[in-house]
């Protein structure tokens, strides 16, 4: 998808603030944080939404949390915990149109979330 931020982040065509990268994602700082770490796992494929996902990307999104494990490692924030969010479509408040986890920690978190 050559209009899409995130694919251009995962290509290299813009530079993110990666944290971690390997064959299959990135993870990067989100520029406008809502905790003390606020990082966004990407899969280098563009898949838009969570309702895209196939039952090949199952190995995917299970590298998605991996990596997601392994930033809250390299942050510190493994035992005191964090948490991961996907949003899907308008009502979860989706912004970009790249499959994404977000991972947050450095704070409590409030639960329902809003
Ligand atoms: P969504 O709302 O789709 O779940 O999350 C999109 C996230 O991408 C938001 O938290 C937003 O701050 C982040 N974001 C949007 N544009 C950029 C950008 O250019 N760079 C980075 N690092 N994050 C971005
Ligand atoms: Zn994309």
């Amino acid at each position: 998808m050559t209009d899409c931020l995130f694919c251009k982040m995962a290509n290299g065509e813009i530079e993110p603030d990666l944290v971690y990268e390997d064959d299959e994602v990135i993870a990067f700082r989100d520029i406008n944080p809502q905790a003390p770490t606020h990082v966004l796992v990407v899969p280098r494929e563009h898949i838009p939404t969570l309702n895209d996902l196939q039952p090949r990307h199952a190995e995917l999104v299970g590298r998605m949390f991996l990596a997601a494990k392994e930033v809250a490692r390299k942050e510190g924030i493994q035992e005191g915990g964090y948490r991961t969010v996907v949003n899907c479509n308008r009502d979860a408040g989706q912004s970009v149109f790249h499959i994404h986890l977000h991972v947050l920690g450095g704070r409590p978190m409030a639960w329902p979330p809003g």
